[in-house]
C-alpha cells in the first residue's frame, strides 16, 4: 500500500496561482480549527470549478464527534451552490492527507475524472522545507471507489 509519505511533493514556487492561493487560505484558517481534545488542527481549503475558494476547520466537542474540516469546506461550497471542486489543500500537522471518510465525501464532490483533481498537503514543515505533497484524488481515493454516479446520482442535479 502506497504511504503518504511516498507521494510526490513539489515546491510551493511550482503551484499554480489558484493552487498558492488556495494553500495560503488553507494555512490561515487551520489556526482558527476547535480542537481541545486531539490538538490535530487542520484547514483545508476547496478550489470549485468556478475559482471560489471554500473552507473548513476541524470542529471537536467534548463527547468526541468531530467534524473534519474537508466535510465542513465541502459543505461551505455545497451551500453556496456548488456541486464540484477541482482543488483540495489540507493543512495539518504531518502532511494534510485527508482520512478515508473524508474522501468519500470528497467523491461526492469530485466529479468523474478523478485524475484531473488536484490534492495539496501541507505540513507544518512547509516554511523550512519550502514543499508540498501534490497529487491527484486518484493516487490518494483507491481502486474502483464508490461514488454517486454508482447510484445513478448526479450531484449537479440536486
Ligand atoms: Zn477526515
Amino acid at each position: 500500500m502506497k504511504k503518504t509519505v511516498d507521494l510526490p511533493k513539489v515546491s510551493l514556487a511550482d503551484l499554480s496561482a489558484s493552487e498558492k492561493d488556495a494553500v495560503v487560505a488553507a494555512m490561515r484558517v487551520q489556526k482558527n480549527a476547535y480542537a481541545p481534545y486531539s490538538n490535530y488542527h487542520v484547514g483545508v481549503a476547496v478550489v470549485s470549478i468556478t475559482d471560489q475558494i471554500y473552507t473548513g476547520v476541524n470542529v471537536e466537542n467534548v463527547h468526541y464527534k468531530v467534524g473534519h474540516a474537508e466535510e465542513y469546506a465541502l459543505g461551505d461550497m455545497a451551500k453556496h451552490g456548488e456541486r464540484q471542486f477541482k482543488i483540495l489543500v489540507c493543512s495539518a500537522k504531518n502532511g494534510g492527507i485527508p482520512c478515508m471518510s473524508c474522501r468519500q465525501t470528497m467523491r461526492e464532490f469530485s466529479g468523474e475524472n478523478l485524475d484531473a483533481v488536484t490534492i495539496i498537503g501541507v505540513g507544518e514543515d512547509v516554511k523550512k522545507t519550502q514543499q508540498v505533497i501534490k497529487c491527484t484524488f486518484a493516487d490518494i481515493i483507491g481502486v474502483d471507489s464508490f461514488g454517486p454516479a454508482d447510484l445513478g446520482i448526479d450531484p449537479s442535479k440536486f
